[in-house]
């Protein structure tokens, strides 16, 4: 069953929190798709916040990578970034308030006591959870060699329900959630209390994580009540698995953002794919982003976990390289092509490549098969040829080779009607479909036995080019 989601009236305030202890991955780029999606949908607006409060595991290079990760995406936040490891005075200031308030209390049972504590609800068969020994016990108890924590003064009977737009109406008693640590006894302030009270500072209207999240939504909605701020709507999304069902890890293929686009994938193909992981709209599979911002709700999130698979994305990423603006395709596909090569691209080449763009992008799954699918216009003579077009490359078709430069050398109009009316008329007289011709003619022109039509090849190249180059294999046979 799926929750239909009423219009917000307030403006909408979305979030994307990750932290930055490793890249980008699929899962989190969906959150961070996901929370645009919404906010864009509503005229609302995302706020990006770095949970950089581990220090040990935070780093300048994951947040990095989550910020190029999302500009590659063009998942544009607005304002500016928050860290929230800089306002730690602000959840520290929160906690003490709710002590004044009496929502909080402070603890001072040591660090043994509550190992024993433990260790006696585990041999009793118990759940392990603080006990509330200092909930109500009078603060000129404490002793003074133990520096104490900050609890949640949380309610102890009745439940808590969190009637979230993807998982509809989940409740926990509130017996089995304990009164949890606000502030360390070294004045920091956990993860729990940071989360809610940046939220409540950005004025965020709607969380939308992962349902890994859902647990920590009670004790969440706990301390926001204590405060008595307003409560945001939650939707808390499945994870993401592999092709074949199971969690998603690394064998599954790359996991960072990232490296899909050193694959050659286009962002907005990734996004497409990313979208499809969990919503939908009918069958489409396809979907732009102003299609996307115009559909998207939490109410079409399913429950079950999705599957990525890579197959989708290649198909998609096909379809929008062929929609692709041919002058950013070839920018794009340059540094593939250099990094092939060896070394930059002329300006000639270039424009050679945009001009040969319209052909060359019909055959590509991935800006790296399209990279390959350019090398032949930038190879320097001679040519490396590849072993399948090596094959054509034998006497007979060395012969007819020499067929087509004397038919070809005589050309007077070096354009595609012209070259295909020649080379029709000698397959006619020698009795040859024009594709027995074309194979070794492509193998000499470009080193390989896949590239775009024939006489688009030879009209790309030019004509001294595809002469020398048909010219080229007579010498590179005779050399071996
Ligand atoms: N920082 C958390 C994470 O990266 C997300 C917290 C949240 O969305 O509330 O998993």
């Amino acid at each position: 069953m799926t929750i239909n989601t009423p219009s917000p009236v307030a403006p909408v305030v979305t979030r994307f929190a990750p932290s930055p202890t490793g890249f980008l991955h699929i899962g989190g780029a969906r959150t961070a798709l996901f929370n645009y999606l919404f906010a864009k949908h509503h005229g609302g607006t995302l706020h990006l916040r770095i949970e950089d409060t581990d220090r040990s595991r935070s780093t300048p290079e994951a947040i990095a990578a989550i910020i190029e990760g999302l500009a590659w995406l063009g998942l544009d936040h607005d304002g500016e970034v928050v860290y929230q490891f800089a306002r730690a005075a602000r959840h520290a200031e929160v906690a003490h308030a709710l002590v004044a308030s009496g929502h909080a209390y402070r603890c001072y049972a040591s660090i043994e006591e509550l190992d024993a504590m433990r260790a006696a609800q585990k041999a009793a068969h118990a759940p392990q959870r603080y006990d509330g020994r200092w909930r109500d016990r009078d603060p000129a108890e404490a002793p003074s060699s133990v520096k104490p924590v900050i609890r949640l003064k949380a309610p102890q009977t009745g439940a808590t329900t969190i009637h979230d737009l993807v998982q509809g109406a989940v409740t926990v008693e509130n017996a089995v959630l304990d009164d949890m640590v606000l502030l360390r006894s070294d004045g920091t302030p956990t993860y729990m209390l940071s989360v809610v009270v940046d939220d409540h500072d950005m004025g965020v209207t709607h969380i939308i994580r992962g349902d890994d999240h859902l647990n920590n939504a009670f004790r969440q909605l706990q301390l926001i009540r204590a405060m008595g701020w307003p409560e945001p709507a939650y939707a808390h999304i499945p994870l993401i698995h592999g092709a074949d069902g199971a969690k998603l890890s690394k064998r599954h293929g790359a996991l960072a953002v990232g490296e899909y686009a050193k694959m050659g994938y286009l962002p907005e193909a990734m996004e497409n794919a990313l979208l499809r992981l969990g919503w939908g709209h009918g069958d489409d599979e396809m979907i732009t982003r102003n299609q996307a911002i115009a559909w998207f709700d939490t109410g079409h999130i399913g429950r079950a976990a999705s599957r990525f698979d890579i197959k989708k994305l290649d198909n998609l990423n096909g379809h929008y390289i062929r929609s692709a603006d041919d002058a950013r395709l070839t920018a794009l596909v340059l540094p593939f092509v250099e990094a092939k090569i060896g070394s930059p691209v002329s300006l000639s080449q270039h424009s050679l490549i945009t001009k040969a763009m319209p052909e060359l992008k019909s055959r590509a799954k991935t800006l790296l098969d399209l990279a390959d699918g350019c090398l032949f216009l930038v190879r320097q003579r001679p040519l490396p040829i590849d072993a399948s077009a090596e094959k054509l490359l034998d006497a007979a078709g060395l012969a007819l080779l020499g067929d087509v430069a004397q038919t070809l050398s005589t050309e007077a109009v070096w354009d595609n009607p012209n070259l295909e009316a020649s080379l029709k008329s000698m397959a006619e007289r020698l009795g040859l479909g024009l594709g027995k011709i074309a194979q070794p003619l492509r193998a000499a022109l470009t080193g390989t036995t896949t590239s775009p039509g024939i006489f688009d090849v030879l009209t790309l190249l030019g004509r001294d080019e595809s002469l020398a180059r048909i010219s080229d294999t007579h010498k590179h046979t005779k050399l071996q």
